[in-house]
């Protein structure tokens, strides 16, 4: 028998949480964002069971042509764009869209040849500043792209830092519309907390990541409370057990010591199945579905928990890692970080099960 851990991909989540996202923006187009192995979920995979999307998103020019090849029709952005000159043609051939978004890949487009017809989501750095042009720069980027014949059409996009927290979009916002107010070309900005709180950013096409992998993209708002189904659930089972006395210390640098006599159980999953090491003790996990909490520090391949309030477990009981009856975001919250790092951290060892 295999080592007992898998991950298993709701695939109906995934159609379920696309749907939630058409709800929100029921006048836009879906962009879905595939990016790192679609947050873990597997790149392919995800793209069927969101094969309804408007089109794809994602980072790396061979998956973008592996989904081509995989015979999907839909617009497939890349959302850094190319990386370098040589790799236009390819885009061309597979009729992606590339980002733009600095002045280097609009001086690289000129010398493709005229009539390729490369679609292009223009950047506009709005205040992320992270990718982008500043609204200064905007106008000379605009121009050089119409007046450029490789270039087919021209979307304006933008990014917000903070569309899931107390600052909102507004302040992004006012910089767009004061830049792309007469330019008369579709946009594009939401991302899954823009969609869900903002509507007024919703525009051509809206861009949603972590909602589709059932995560709520706010801090403090459940799945549930969103209408989120969660898609990932990361198993695996007890495979030892240790009674501790009152003082005994748990694995490596002994980070938890026993308060009272208690039983812990060993679980086949560590940092090299995608689990985080910084996880302290208590972060939840889910014992025959029952929750409790980590005891020590994760280890490569194990990790300990708590059994004091699940006197009934026993090696080989069932340990929800994150997922159903364990969400990611409160996971992430004990850790000290977001669902999404967690989602994206999945190793290649862990075995994938999908269920339709
Ligand atoms: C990752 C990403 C998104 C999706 O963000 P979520 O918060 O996961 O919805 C949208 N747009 C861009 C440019 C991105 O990089």
């Amino acid at each position: 028998m295999p080592r007992p851990i898998s991950a298993t991909i709701d695939l109906g989540a995934l159609g379920s949480n696309l749907d939630l996202a058409r709800r929100h923006a029921p006048h836009a187009r879906v962009l879905v964002v595939i990016k790192a192995n679609a947050y873990g979920h597997g790149l392919l995979r995800a793209a069927r069971a969101l094969r309804s999307a408007d089109g794809f998103a994602l980072l790396e020019l061979d998956a973008a042509v592996s989904l081509r090849e995989a015979g999907y029709q839909q617009r497939i952005v890349l959302l850094e764009g190319f990386f370098d000159a040589r790799d236009l043609p390819v885009l061309v051939e597979h009729g992606l869209t590339s980002v733009v978004h600095s002045r280097e890949q609009i001086e690289a487009l000129k010398k493709l040849p005229a009539g390729s017809g490369l679609d292009v989501f223009l950047k506009l750095n709005t205040g992320m500043n992270r990718l982008g042009f500043a609204p200064e720069e905007f106008a000379a980027a605009l121009t050089a792209l119409r007046d450029n014949a490789a270039v087919g059409q021209i979307t304006l996009m933008t990014h917000f830092a903070n569309a899931d927290d107390a600052r909102g979009v507004t302040w992004q916002m006012e910089v767009f519309e004061r830049v792309a107010r007469n330019a008369g070309l579709q946009r594009s900005l939401a991302n899954s907390a823009a969609i869900l709180r903002y509507s007024a950013t919703h525009g051509d096409w809206v861009r949603p990541g972590i909602l589709l992998y059932g995560c709520p993209p706010f801090a403090d708002n459940t799945a549930t409370e969103l209408g989120l189904k969660p898609v990932m659930t990361l198993a695996s089972e007890i495979i030892a057990i240790q009674q501790l006395k009152r003082g005994d210390t748990v694995g490596y640098g002994g980070i938890f010591t026993a308060e009272r006599d208690m039983r812990i159980g060993v679980v086949a999953c560590g940092y090299a199945d995608g689990y985080p090491r910084h996880a302290p003790n208590a972060t939840p996990v889910a014992v025959d579905g029952q929750l409790t909490g980590t005891v020590g520090r994760a280890s490569m391949d194990m990790l300990c928990v708590d059994l004091s309030a699940v006197p009934q477990a026993h090696t080989g009981s069932r340990v929800v890692l994150w997922g159903e009856g364990n969400p990611v975001e409160n996971v992430a919250r004990a850790a000290g970080t977001v669902g999404y790092e967690l989602l994206c951290a999945l190793a290649p060892r862990v075995p994938v099960i999908e269920r339709e």
